[in-house]
């Protein structure tokens, strides 16, 4: 017999351990129940008391196709029927394996060679990492292993991905961040521009910041830099103009590889395929996740461009097999959904669907809220956007942290049917909906959310 609600919410209360979530008063049953999500379709989600809310965050910036795609579904029952399960060592693969990675090397920028899987974005970039020192041992350069990353960037939650993430938040009592990964300035000229600086000149800082850090710690001991091409859980925030190509001559300048973490913006989010066509960025590694499956499966990759992979062949004769491996690199069922997932976002155009439905978008949030007394900056680029409050927009103050203002209109939001989240660094209303959505519900988004700043608005008022 299944369980009703309340025995659900039970049972989870005494047992799960959630990510993000106030283990005492949750687990005490003082944070209310847990939204059990029942089912989903299209840009919609329903729990299992039949409330349907707007996912206005495609999950966790994920389920770029929708949901309840069959098509995908079905690719993954007929894998699981056929071959639920190989693994990938020692030169096995599956037909959809094969399919899939030669299908991301030539469809992803810059000049790839080879794809190295995982199950997250956080295991994709501590596979980076451990590829950049691999590469660099190999190159007989054995100090240049620190990896840089932004203030603000987000990079995963495991030991060195959690140590790339540049937010105290995720650092704090969990002994992070390790020492060989070190932080340079967010590109976030808001927050952090000089007075009377152009957007141009403040990149140009920006670079000559990590410029003089890499000096500093001396260019034989950095091996690589990590980015989101846009600046993700960080605040949704577009690079300033000419910051890409201002920080990628300081990292030629310096021999340092450039990781791109595509793990958000991968597969069309910002009305290109990937962040990197969008922003001109020549990776030299690349993370993909999220977007790859539309998380119908769990599955990421490191994508390896052919500069490390020549190292790496170079170096096989000597140092023997590639010793890094996850049981379930590869897994058959996660390639077949990929491979279904990018038939829809190729035949579908969902970067273009990005692009111009990211541009009615784009202008729908500044024509809501730009003008709004309590909102110091709009921003975004295709479907992915943010709206930022501040106490005063003159002297640009932050409210208090008390006040919890993002949280209160994300959940005024939520009240009202719409998944806007609450960012963690900031007052910040962030949306990324699936990139099918339509001009009609990106109009039922705003203004949703609209009302519920207005809402929150007055109530500070
Ligand atoms: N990189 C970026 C840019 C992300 O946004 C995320 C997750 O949000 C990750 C890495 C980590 O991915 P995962 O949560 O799958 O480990």
């Amino acid at each position: 017999m299944k369980p009703d609600i309340a025995t659900i919410a039970e049972m989870d209360r005494r047992s799960v351990l959630h990510p993000f979530t106030q283990a005492k008063e949750f687990s005490e049953g003082r944070a209310g129940d847990p939204t059990i999500v029942d089912t989903a379709d299209g840009i919609y989600i329903q729990d299992a008391h039949g409330n349907r809310l707007l996912d206005g965050f495609a999950g966790l910036y994920c389920v770029n196709i929708g949901y309840g795609r069959t098509e995908v579904a079905e690719a993954i029952s007929r894998q699981a029927h056929r071959l639920a399960f190989y693994h990938s060592y020692a030169a096995h693969t599956t037909e959809e394996l094969a399919i899939l990675s030669d299908r991301l090397v030539k469809m992803a920028p810059g000049r790839m060679s080879k794809v190295f899987y995982g199950m997250s974005g956080s295991d994709a970039n501590e596979t980076q990492a451990k590829l950049v020192w691999y590469y660099n041992n190999l190159r007989g350069k054995p100090k240049k292993k620190k990896i840089i990353s932004r203030e603000r960037g987000y990079h995963g939650c495991s030991v060195v991905s959690g140590s790339m993430t540049g937010m105290s938040f995720y650092h704090d009592h969990m002994d992070l961040p390790l020492a060989r990964i070190i932080h340079t300035g967010a590109p976030h000229q808001y927050w952090h521009g000089h007075e009377g600086e152009s957007e141009l000149d403040f990149s140009r800082r920006r670079a000559a910041e990590l410029d003089a850090l890499i000096e500093r710690e001396g260019a034989d001991t950095v091996g690589a830099f990590i980015g989101e091409p846009v600046l993700g859980t960080g605040g949704i925030t577009p690079p300033p103009e000419g910051y890409w190509e201002a920080i990628q001559a300081v990292l030629r300048k310096h021999d340092v590889l450039l990781i791109a973490d595509e793990v958000i913006t991968g597969f069309g989010r910002t009305g290109s395929m990937f962040g990197c066509d969008h922003y001109g960025i020549e990776p030299d590694l690349i993370t993909v996740a999220k977007g790859l499956t539309s998380a119908y499966v769990p599955l990421s990759a490191a994508i390896v461009g052919e500069k490390v992979f020549e190292v790496l062949k170079d170096g096989a004769d000597r140092v023997g097999s590639f010793s890094h491996g996850y049981t379930y690199s590869g897994h058959p069922l996660g390639a077949a959904a990929a491979n279904a997932v990018l038939d829809i976002v190729e035949r579908e155009d969902l970067p273009g669907n990005a692009r111009v439905v990211g541009a009615y978008f784009q202008d729908r949030l500044k024509r809501a809220f730009a003008q709004l007394p309590i909102v110091g900056e709009v921003r975004g680029v295709g479907l992915m956007g943010a709206v930022e409050f501040v106490a005063d927009r003159e002297r640009k103050l932050r409210f208090d942290p008390s006040l919890k203002v993002g949280a209160r209109i994300s959940q005024a939001a939520r009240d009202r049917g719409l998944i806007a989240r609450a960012m963690p660094q900031g007052d910040i209303l962030g949306f990324s909906p699936p990139l099918v959505i339509t001009e009609a519900e990106v109009d039922e988004m705003v203004s949703i959310a609209e009302t519920a700043v207005r809402v929150v608005m007055d109530e500070l008022a």
